[in-house]
C-alpha cells in the first residue's frame, strides 16, 4: 500500500512559513472556536444547575412547617393537615423588625 504524502500538513507549514500572520490568526481562532465549543455545554449546564439550586433554595423558603403537627406545607394560612391557622405567628422564629427591649441596669456589689 502507498502512502499519500500528508499534503493538510505540508500546506499548512507552507502557509505558516510563507503567511505566518494570517496562519497564525486563523489557526487561534479556529482554537478558539474548538475551545468555546468544548465549554460552552459546561457553562450552560452549571448556569442551569445553579438556577435550579436558586429555585430550589426559593420554594424551600416558602415551604413551613406546622407548628402543631409538623408537617411542612406552602399553605400560608392553614395547615392542610390539622387545620393549624399560622395568622398571627412569624415563621422563622420571631419577628426581625420588632424592637428589642433593653433595660439598662447598674449592678451593685
Ligand atoms: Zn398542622
Amino acid at each position: 500500500m502507498q502512502r499519500r504524502p500528508p499534503w493538510l500538513l505540508i500546506g499548512a507549514l507552507a502557509a505558516l512559513i510563507l503567511l505566518p500572520g494570517p496562519t497564525l490568526r486563523l489557526l487561534f481562532g479556529l482554537a478558539k472556536g474548538l475551545s468555546l465549543l468544548l465549554l460552552l455545554p459546561p457553562l450552560l449546564a452549571g448556569v442551569a444547575g445553579l438556577a435550579g439550586w436558586l429555585w430550589w433554595r426559593r420554594l424551600q423558603a416558602r415551604i413551613k412547617q406546622c407548628p402543631s403537627c409538623g408537617i411542612p406545607t406552602m399553605n400560608t394560612t392553614t395547615c392542610p393537615a390539622c387545620g393549624y391557622s399560622f395568622v398571627g405567628t412569624t415563621p422563622g422564629g420571631g419577628d426581625k423588625n420588632a424592637p428589642i427591649d433593653v433595660q439598662a441596669e447598674t449592678l451593685e456589689d
